[in-house]
């Protein structure tokens, strides 16, 4: 496996994959990996010859007070984790290297952004977007993949491929949970072990609105208000948002039905996570 720092050398070593005819396939993380964005790169390595994990904690999608300085980081562990599940190329650009000095040009979009993370963290998906698309013109790969972890980023990204003709395939990948129920994360290294057991609320109260949709709720507002009930009744969660939301538009809905997601975000402490469950109703 190669540990790749710049873009020139990464664009000349994947010409050569691409002239030998492979299939390129990229997971973008900002690093700190654990088995969530490690099933991404077994996903990839299963799909294609060339598997490229880029690396970059990106300051354009963190807002002014959150946790850009103090993300976690730790370059020697991941490239070791990328090896065994199989990566080709490590791509660690430093920020020098990502954004030319003065970058002036980035990628937004209308509405989609607007609601859930997009509205507790404003000029967020711009950061995203305009990365993802850096990444996507640097390594110009055959498939890119995404966790469902982060469902507004997917849906965002799938619009953004659309909307602007990236030619690129986009693939979702499920949750990975701790034994727990916690979905895993880079931030939940940031929680102590009190914090670590309260962090449990989220997953619990959407497992709970789970069953109570499959008992034969169908209203959306009183199962959002019993998720926001749970979580308001750990002394350590501060709610964010819960949003009972049509899965492809982000629509709130009045009658639970058809694709549904539901998503929480809250700050357990000083840490802000998210959540959610997608379910076919
Ligand atoms: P991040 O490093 O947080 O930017 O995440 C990089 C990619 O890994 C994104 O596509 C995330 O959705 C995905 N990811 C993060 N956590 C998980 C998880 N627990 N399960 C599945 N995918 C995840």
């Amino acid at each position: 496996m190669k540990l790749i720092k710049t873009k020139a050398e990464l664009r000349d070593m994947l010409k050569e994959e691409r002239r030998r005819g492979k299939g390129i396939g990229l997971v973008p993380t900002m690093g700190y990996l654990h088995e969530g964005h490690l099933s991404l790169v077994k996903k990839a390595r299963q799909e294609n010859e060339t598997v490229v994990v880029s690396i970059f904690v990106n300051p354009t999608q963190f807002g002014e007070g959150e946790d850009y300085g103090t993300y976690p980081r730790d370059l020697n562990q991941d490239t070791d984790r990328c090896e065994e599940a199989g990566a080709d190329i490590v791509f660690a650009p430093e920020v020098e290297e990502m954004y030319a000095q003065k970058s002036a040009a980035f990628v937004d979009m209308d509405r989609l952004t607007d609601r859930l993370c997009g509205a507790s963290r404003p000029g967020h998906f711009r950061g995203v977007m305009t990365v993802v698309s850096k990444l996507f013109n640097i390594v110009r790969p055959d498939r890119a993949y995404f966790g469902q972890k982060d469902a507004q980023q997917v849906l965002v990204i799938k619009r953004m491929v659309r909307d602007l003709d990236f030619d690129v395939q986009i693939v979702e990948a499920p949750i990975v949970r701790e034994a727990d129920g916690l979905a895993m994360s880079s931030r939940n290294a940031y929680l102590n072990p009190t914090e670590r057991a309260a962090a449990l609320v989220l997953s619990r109260a959407l497992c709970g609105a789970r069953q109570r949709i499959e008992d034969g709720e169908r209203r959306g507002d009183v199962i959002g208000f019993d998720i926001a009930r749970q979580i308001s009744s750990e002394p350590l969660a501060d709610l964010d948002y819960v949003e009972v939301v049509d899965a492809k538009t982000l629509e709130p809905l009045r009658e639970i039905r058809g694709s549904v997601l539901i998503a929480v975000a809250a700050r357990i402490g000083s840490t802000r996570l998210i959540d959610n469950i997608k379910l076919e109703v």
